[in-house]
């Protein structure tokens, strides 16, 4: 049930693998969250790309992935 859960919840490596390929080439990456933390950022949603690739239920604002 637990990993169940998990699963519904978040991506698996290959995913979160395939979204990170997109999200490093963009050109709405930025190498600050909000504006304070040294972690990548999506211009357009304001999201930490990290977490954000690590969500299911995301998608990429401007539909790359
Ligand atoms: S979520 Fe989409 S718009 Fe944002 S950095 Fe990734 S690919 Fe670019």
């Amino acid at each position: 049930m637990g990993f169940e859960l998990f699963k519904a919840l978040f991506t698996d490596k290959k995913l979160r693998k395939t979204r990170l390929e997109f999200c490093n080439k963009c050109e709405h990456k930025r190498d600050k969250w909000l504006t304070l933390f040294n972690e990548d950022s999506c211009s357009k949603c304001s999201c930490s790309i990290q977490k954000k690739v690590t969500l299911k239920n995301t998608s990429c604002p401007i539909d790359k992935w």
